[in-house]
């Protein structure tokens, strides 16, 4: 038994921006996963996979009860029988590039609460700042807590990514 550390893998499509996207999303991000687990685990000629863990990113527009639900539809066959798929939230971190003052998706949402609600499309009925729109507002709402700036970076928050695959 061994385990692989697999931090680089940007597996979201160019397709994510639409809200109406539905499941099928993620399933081909499910699927994504699976065939390179199933990869890598017949490189090295391992007949089981035991876990793999992924991280999704709170901007990475991806349900992650969706998409857990996508992995145990695919989970079929000796290969995957016994596997469990551990779907982990990784935090955004937002960085200011004129003072270096850092805040979290928290801090943003604060100041997206103060945004005039005409200009938030919203999902019907919720009254929840609707995450899957965030990606394209953050430019122009969050400001630098510190010193007012809209000079910013967005780090570690957009993709999908395996972390860990465990071999038996
Ligand atoms: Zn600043």
């Amino acid at each position: 038994m061994g385990f692989h550390l697999f931090a680089a893998a940007a597996l979201q499509d160019s397709n994510t921006n639409s809200p109406a996207r539905g499941l099928l999303h993620e399933l081909g991000i499910a699927q994504s996963i699976v065939d390179y687990a199933v990869s890598e685990a017949k490189s090295r000629n391992s007949a089981r996979i035991a876990e793999i863990q992924i991280e999704v990113g709170e901007l990475a527009m991806i349900d992650r009860s969706i998409l857990s639900n996508a992995l145990r539809m695919l989970k079929s066959g000796p290969m995957l029988d016994r596997c469990k798929f551990r779907v982990k939230v990784r935090r955004v971190s937002f960085s200011c590039r004129k003072c270096s003052a850092k805040w979290t998706m928290a801090e943003a949402m604060k100041q997206l609460e103060k945004v005039p609600q005409e200009l938030l499309v919203r999902e019907p009925d919720s009254k929840e700042v609707p995450l899957h729109f965030l990606p394209s507002l953050y430019p122009a709402f969050v400001r630098c807590p510190k010193c007012g700036s809209a000079d910013l970076d967005v780090t570690a928050g957009e993709d999908v990514r395996i972390m860990r695959l465990v071999f038996e």
